[in-house]
């Protein structure tokens, strides 16, 4: 077993959704990102490329690198997973924090729940995702942006 984390943080800038996990989710704003800007992917890919001890997410896919301008996210988790299978590994279980004041993430929980177990090959359950604020503290209490925080459980074949 390997136990990895990950955290990712946008800023809000103009645009009318974030992606959370894949999702669409509807917002007064969009976030500044070279990619679509998905922390909860972000954080994810980070999580899982720490457990199998291959670095992050910014050592494979530059932020810099004209494919991944405004790319889907869910490619880095995909591309992270087919590394993590040339080494036998797979994940277990992961857990996710969202970091903001908006949007709620009630309405979408589920929905991002769902579309991160089949992104991750899991069964029904082995995602949880959270959400909390910071009671107005800081970047993300004033609602300049939106964090994200994963820790994933690789298992090995072995395991
Ligand atoms: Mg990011």
């Amino acid at each position: 077993m390997r136990i990895g984390s990950g955290v990712d943080v946008h800023a809000f800038g103009p645009g009318d959704h974030v992606m959370l996990g894949g999702v669409r989710v509807p917002h007064s704003h969009g976030v500044v990102a070279h990619s679509d800007g998905d922390v909860v992917l972000h954080a994810l890919t980070d999580a899982l490329l720490g457990a199998a001890g291959l670095g992050d997410i910014g050592q494979h896919f530059r932020d810099t690198d004209p494919r991944w301008k405004g790319a889907d996210s869910q490619h880095f988790v995909r591309a992270t997973l087919d590394m993590l299978r040339a080494r036998r590994l797979r994940v277990g279980n992961a857990d996710v924090t969202v970091l903001a004041e908006t949007p709620k993430l009630a309405p979408v929980r589920e929905a991002i729940c769902r579309r991160l177990e089949a992104l991750l090959e899991v069964a029904p359950g082995a995602v949880n995702v959270k959400a909390t604020t910071t009671e107005k503290l800081g970047f993300l209490g004033r609602g300049e942006g939106i964090a994200a925080q994963a820790v994933v459980l690789l298992l090995a074949d072995a395991d």
